[in-house]
């Protein structure tokens, strides 16, 4: 069975009033809420959950579960006591900017641990089989949360906070494999496993190679952790092409690590409708990737996949991709897609796969050599 995680807290808490659409905004209750909402009008959600924690579609092959927040102490498994207290602090106050890009409202603290309890849930379920593969929609994100701030929308790291609790609790040591498909860089995630070899954290995302930011093809990891930091770097406006170079690229060393449970932090502000991200994806990439880690969980942790939301802000199209998503792994027709606008006609340009040029291929070739290199040595 493919397991959905959702509390309707998701969809109430932690509204940030501003008088316009600064990037904090972006991060609504209604996101939750309306993919929510979209799964019931499709009949994958059955009915709303009330005191019911649990119900069974067996027609679409679904479990809809309501997770539990995680306890304050869990939140030590990845952060610092200061940052656990800045949250409590501005919790109480009901507003202020908590860290950049993350303002505080009087839930903050409850939809944190509530989010990173969803994560949890579901990474659990999968990995003890309960469910083979599990999507948990929530939110605030939680990718950009480093041990001591919040950063970028995120307050905690919720795929991070999740494995340190399996880990601890259910004495998991085997390896976990992190594929970041987010438009940005988890900077939080890779700060935290950067020298861990026992978690392979890989991303794409965009990046402004006249600029500089985190996530370049080098940060590939240290000391023990070295070669298991796999950052692919795209230039902005890709389109769907980067996500099949991605998957080209990351395949191979996603076989040789051979991971127990693939844990995918599910971005969706990489599409082209999107207010925040700059990647110009379509239905079309989402559904060519979830096809390929199908095939590929398949063949490396008995199908074992776990989806944690991450970002992506476009109301319209954010309900649509997750279907795109759950619709591949429980064999049923998606509804149609609503995105095929002319990218011509509205950008100006036809092909996407122009802004991949040579100079930007053979960097792709010297790292996949470089970490070549280092795979050798290591695994
Ligand atoms: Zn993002």
């Amino acid at each position: 069975m493919f397991e959905i995680i959702y509390h309707p807290l998701y969809g109430e808490l932690n509204e940030i009033e501003l008088p316009k659409p600064y990037f904090e905004s972006y991060e609504s209750p209604l996101r939750c809420k309306l993919v929510w909402e979209y799964l019931k009008k499709i009949g994958y959600a059955l009915r709303d959950f009330k005191r019911t924690e649990m119900q069974t579609n067996s027609q679409k092959n679904l479990v809809l579960k309501k997770p539990i927040p995680l306890k304050k102490d869990d939140l030590y498994l990845v952060h610092s006591k200061h940052h656990v207290e800045q949250v409590e602090k501005f919790t109480e106050d009901g507003c202020g900017q908590l860290g950049n890009l993350v303002r505080a409202t009087e839930d903050t603290m409850e939809i944190a641990l509530l989010s990173a309890g969803g994560a949890y849930e579901a990474i659990k379920d999968v990995y003890s089989k309960r469910n083979t593969q599990a999507f948990a929609i929530i939110r605030p994100p939680g990718h950009h949360a480093i041990p001591d701030a919040a950063d970028g929308l995120c307050v905690f790291n919720n795929i991070a906070l999740a494995i340190k609790k399996l880990r601890k609790e259910l004495a998991f040591k085997g390896r976990i494999a992190i594929v970041d498909i987010d438009a940005h860089y988890g900077n939080g995630i890779a700060n935290v496993f950067y020298e861990d070899p026992s978690v392979l954290y890989s991303s794409i995302h965009e990046f402004d190679f006249s600029m500089g930011d985190w996530g370049r093809f080098s940060e590939i990891g240290i000391g023990d952790g070295l070669g298991c930091n796999i950052s692919f770097p795209v230039r902005l406006n890709s389109g769907d092409e980067a996500i099949k170079k991605y998957c080209d690229f990351v395949e191979p060393f996603l076989v040789k690590y051979s991971p127990a449970i693939i844990i995918v932090a599910a971005g969706f502000d990489g599409h082209w409708a999107d207010p925040l991200g700059n990647l110009r994806y379509t239905s079309d990439g989402y559904r060519y990737f979830a096809q390929w880690l199908k095939k590929i969980a398949r063949t490396i942790c008995s199908d074992r996949v776990c989806f944690c939301l991450e970002g992506g802000y476009n109301l319209l199209m954010l309900p649509r991709l997750i279907e795109t998503i759950i619709s591949e792994f429980i064999n049923i027709k998606c509804s149609p897609p609503v995105d095929k606008i002319p990218y011509k006609s509205i950008f100006g340009y036809g092909s996407t796969s122009e802004y991949i040029d040579k100079h930007y291929n053979s960097q792709v070739d010297k790292i996949r050599k470089r970490l070549n290199r280092i795979w050798k040595l290591m695994h």
